[in-house]
């Protein structure tokens, strides 16, 4: 993608956004099939999520990793950037600090999920925040080196409208390919832009995966680890504003399969 694509998408993510009211009178939404853990992860199958920044993976898929309680063997996290790049220019959230902070969120809000964390296989690939389509071509080198036939790859959707994200999901969605895995796709900040029956969104492949109320309640609460993006830091308001929060936390999860 170019520099001036990527800031296009960029600029999808501004002002307010689709409300939950809104996402809530979808037809298109309300149209879409319903899908198990069970068929998106089969037993004897690893699940691989691969996450442009330490967040997305439980903004996007918390649901199905904490499905995977007692199966975190079968798991792989891949971290693409330490996520340092979320306060530009803050005092009190600096890059370096960051960098240090948001891994141990990510952790902390999977423990939060009830999975064993020192059982998880976790690779960090420490690409730079806000740069990862510049390094496309090796993430997607490395990503072809940890992928196996029939892992279910989860990964943020290739048209997400967050340049990271993006990219993410290009180099994911190629490695996959590659290597005889099944990608699955999951919205972050289309839910932000996109507006409810939005043609942009491709509802024919489009699955929810239904959270009952204690696993929407954890989600939630893993959500709240990662204080770095859900707090206020003097200077800006949070990264994850209560109407982001709100669009993220229905009771389904979205997948493109
Ligand atoms: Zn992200």
């Amino acid at each position: 993608m170019t520099l001036e694509l990527a800031h296009r998408a960029q600029n999808l993510i501004q002002g307010p956004g689709t409300t939950l009211a809104e996402w809530q009178s979808s037809r298109s939404l309300a149209g879409v099939p319903t899908i198990t853990h069970r068929q998106l992860v089969p037993e004897g199958q690893r699940l691989v999520v691969v996450a442009p920044h330490p967040d997305d993976e439980v903004l996007g898929c918390a649901g199905l990793l904490a499905g995977m309680k007692g199966r975190e063997a079968d798991v792989l996290m891949i971290a693409v950037t330490d996520g340092e790049g979320s306060h530009p220019g803050s005092r009190q959230w600096t890059a370096s600090r960051l960098r240090r902070q948001r891994p141990s969120e990510s952790a902390l809000a999977l423990e939060r999920l009830g999975l064993d964390v020192s059982a998880l296989n976790w690779q960090r690939l420490r690409l730079p925040d806000s740069g990862v389509e510049a390094q496309e071509a090796a993430l997607f080198e490395r990503l072809l080196a940890l992928l196996r036939p029939n892992d279910r790859v989860v990964c943020t959707w290739q048209s997400d409208g967050h340049c990271d994200h993006e990219a993410t999901g290009r180099a994911t969605a190629r490695a996959a390919s590659t290597n005889n895995a099944c990608l699955i796709e999951v919205p972050v900040w289309a839910w932000h832009w996109a507006r409810p029956d939005d043609p942009r969104v491709p509802w024919a492949s489009a699955h929810k995966l239904l959270l009952d109320s204690q696993v929407l309640a954890s989600k939630r609460y893993a959500i709240a680890a990662h204080i770095s993006q859900v707090s206020a830091d003097g200077q800006h308001a949070a990264v994850l504003s209560p109407d982001t929060l709100e669009r993220l936390l229905q009771p389904f999860e979205l997948v493109f399969l």
